[in-house]
């Protein structure tokens, strides 16, 4: 009887549904306050009521169900009317899944049950996040694990920066730190072509490089590309990021086979449109991703033709040993032809050049990301 009596005169339950305050920029933040209702008045205060919110999320890492409670610089009827009406949430993690190395990988599911891939690894004098920006991809690298996804959607803005929020939760680094930080970079690395998600990317760099939260010096974030040539000197006057290029091969022939997005720009073309990023200068240089596979582009001619192309571009090289999955079709080149071809490339005074398989016994490593775990499991159950 009281249960019955207790609902029939509560208030209707919460009528609206509930803005997601994360990946929204601040202005947005204080637009949707004013539009709210809650006693947020244009202009100053909403700013000032923005500004405040912002720092709860981004520095001091607040989420789940009593986010707003903890707002404590936020009057109290405030506060409750914000818990009506906004959320500050988190993407559910699906897996876990700790390296013997440290890296450490997570499954994360979002609203509508799509799942991405999002990896942390750990050294000595940083930590990198390898972030998603779309689920899946249509780009059918021929040596990509993602590639043999269909792309199911992009990400938008708040599921970029819900990676970031859920490795600095995993390395309970709240506050954030001003020094000596464990997530100090990012790279744009994980599944999909950033340069295809280019408004939700660059909402989400933007965020994740505020100075009054996440505060993640843009040099520290890399976004990767497979060669989208008219979107990256775009991306280098919008974003300004580091940028780097997974090349893979030195003619065009072999390109198109490797990175088929190679047809529509070709080699130099995408050197053309290097040379044009913003700021380029031997202090910030593009690093050009190789990947290593065994008896198709590991030959020391290609080293040499390599650095050729190279010559007028400040750039570094980055030698990607090719991480295996199941049903590849290609092989990792042998630690001779790596050596090899890594010689070539630091005679002519490209330094240390091999990059280390990271989180290998987890399927972490470049290019071995696919998210079909979960549902799989589902349609099992
Ligand atoms: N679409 C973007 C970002 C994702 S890939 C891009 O192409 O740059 C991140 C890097 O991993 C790219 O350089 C990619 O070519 C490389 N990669 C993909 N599959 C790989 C594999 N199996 N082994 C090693 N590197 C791989």
């Amino acid at each position: 009887m009281t249960v019955a009596l207790a609902e029939s005169v509560a208030p209707p339950a919460v009528a609206f549904e509930r803005i997601e305050l994360v990946g929204l920029s601040r202005e947005e933040i204080a637009r949707a306050l004013v539009a709210a209702d809650v006693g947020v008045a244009e202009g100053k205060n909403a700013n000032m009521r923005a500004a405040q919110i912002w720092r709860w999320i981004y520095v001091q890492g607040v989420n789940g169900e009593d986010v707003f409670a903890s707002m404590t610089n936020l009057s109290l009827p405030l506060r409750a009317a914000l818990e009506q009406r906004f959320a500050v949430s988190r993407a559910k993690i699906a897996t876990q899944q700790i390296s013997v190395d440290g890296t450490c990988k997570w499954l994360l599911e979002m609203n509508d049950g799509a799942l991405v891939e999002c990896v942390y690894i750990p050294e000595k004098s940083r930590g990198t996040l390898c972030i998603s920006s779309q689920v899946g991809c249509t780009l059918n690298c021929r040596f990509c694990h993602t590639g043999t996804q269909r792309l199911a959607r992009n990400l938008t803005a708040a599921e970029i920066v819900g990676q970031i929020l859920v490795a600095r939760d995993y390395l309970g680094e709240w506050p954030t730190p001003t020094f000596e930080r464990r997530l100090s970079n990012i790279v744009l690395m994980g599944m999909g072509e950033p340069l295809y998600n280019f408004d939700a990317v660059k909402q989400a760099v933007n965020i994740a490089t505020d100075g009054e939260g996440l505060g993640i010096s843009k040099r520290r974030v890399t976004l990767s590309t497979a060669g989208i040539a008219p979107a990256i000197p775009k991306a280098g006057e919008e974003m300004g990021t580091s940028l780097a290029i997974s090349l893979h091969a030195t003619n065009n022939k072999l390109r198109d086979e490797l990175v088929p997005i190679n047809k529509k720009y070709p080699i130099e073309t995408l050197l053309e449109a290097c040379r044009n990023y913003p700021g380029l200068s031997n202090a910030r240089r593009i690093t050009f991703e190789y990947v290593l596979l065994d008896g198709v582009n590991d030959s020391p001619d290609e080293a040499k033709e390599l650095l050729r192309l190279l010559k007028n571009i400040p750039s570094k090289i980055n030698l990607i040993p090719f991480n295996p999955w199941p049903g590849a079709p290609y092989k990792r080149s042998s630690d001779s032809a790596i050596k090899r071809f890594a010689a070539i490339l630091q005679r002519a005074g490209y330094a240390s050049p091999v990059r280390t398989p990271r989180g290998e016994d987890i399927m972490a490593a470049c290019g071995q990301l696919k998210s079909t775990t979960l549902p799989i499991r589902r349609s099992q159950q």
